[in-house]
């Protein structure tokens, strides 16, 4: 079975039915049956844009307010990522959304680390890794900002707790823009990114989803190192070009704009136009559990759609494992592991 790798992954988005049925049951919470479980956190085949999206996103948002159960949903997402062949992957949430029961985002964070570490060292014992080598699988955080119109502070925060763990290089390892992109423009953020800039954090925006190509023209001019989603870019040839020039990746995550309707119909998916483009482009789940996806799924999907070959599967792979947030180093050794 092919190895596969997943840049772009909500850690609220992707919570398994197993794992929000016992995050529920450790905070005494009634659990409810799998169907009414299910539409809570999964679209339905009807959804029509990206706000009935959004909803799927309270309840789960809801169980992960304390240090214990955000450390386990780390814990169980990477757990299953590993299940899934993936090689690597870059799960993302914002701290600031998991302070409703008074947790600090350093804590948030801090509590997802340690579900990160947990599931390593239970994977290094398993496969009786050496210190300084990887296991069979490998994974790190992203820090998501919110867009938002009364957030800046809590944007600030993330940034500052971002540069602070970086500078430990253990498992944080970049910033995003997330939220409603039609609502609040990018370019609202050129402080925050102009603070990311300083501080020295790579980072990824969502662009280019809910917006056209000036929200992804703006990612790059703050220098961004990937785009989260940006196929609005095919509507401005020029903007093609820079992103191309600039070696600048595409996050694609092919299910979750079918949900959005951003095309109605993944034979309308213009993937195709992009890589014809020469704009390198990965491929990501976006939300496992609202979108009901996997990485697998996501790759066959447009592979069978597009009739992409193994050469064409090994390119995003390729692709991906080049754009991750990662030293060199790293990425070599993952590379010895595909
Ligand atoms: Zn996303």
């Amino acid at each position: 079975m092919e190895r596969l790798v997943d840049l772009h992954v909500h850690l609220d988005g992707s919570l398994s039915l197993e794992t929000v049925k016992e995050l529920a049951a450790r905070q005494g919470i009634e659990i409810q049956n799998d169907d009414i479980l299910i539409k809570k956190l999964q679209v339905s085949k009807d959804c029509r844009d990206l706000n009935e999206y959004l909803t799927k996103f309270e309840y789960p948002l809801m169980l992960l307010q304390t240090i214990d159960s955000i450390e386990y949903a780390v814990y169980s997402l990477m757990k299953r990522q590993s299940e899934q062949n993936l090689l690597y992957s870059e799960i993302r949430f914002a701290p600031q959304l998991h302070t409703k029961k008074g947790l600090s985002q350093e804590e948030v964070v801090t509590a997802s680390l340690k579900g990160r570490q947990k599931y390593f060292d239970e994977l290094r014992q398993k496969e009786n890794i050496k210190e300084g080598d990887i296991p069979s699988f490998y994974s790190n955080i992203i820090l998501c900002c919110m867009r938002g119109n009364s957030n800046e502070r809590e944007n600030e925060e993330t940034i500052r707790i971002a540069a602070e763990f970086l500078s430990d290089s253990d498992g944080v390892v970049a910033v995003d823009l997330a939220g409603a992109e039609a609502l609040f423009p990018t370019s609202d953020y050129e402080k925050l990114f102009a603070h990311a800039r300083a501080e020295g954090i790579p980072f990824t925006i969502h662009a280019g989803e809910a917006a056209g190509p000036e929200s992804i023209r703006q990612a790059v001019d703050y220098g961004t190192a990937r785009i989260g989603h940006g196929v609005n870019c095919i509507h401005d040839k020029n903007l093609m070009n820079i992103i191309a020039e600039k070696g600048i990746t595409l996050e694609l995550c092919p299910t979750s704009n079918l949900n959005t309707k951003i095309v109605n119909d993944i034979k309308d998916y213009p993937i195709d136009k992009i890589i014809n483009n020469k704009i390198k482009v990965t491929i990501n789940t976006d939300n496992m559990t609202v979108s009901g996806t996997d990485e697998a799924s996501e790759m066959k999907l447009i592979c069978d759609t597009f009739g992409y070959d193994g050469n064409m599967r090994r390119i995003f792979v390729d692709n991906a494992i080049d754009a991750a947030f990662l030293s060199n180093e790293m990425k070599e050794k993952l590379r010895g592991n595909l």
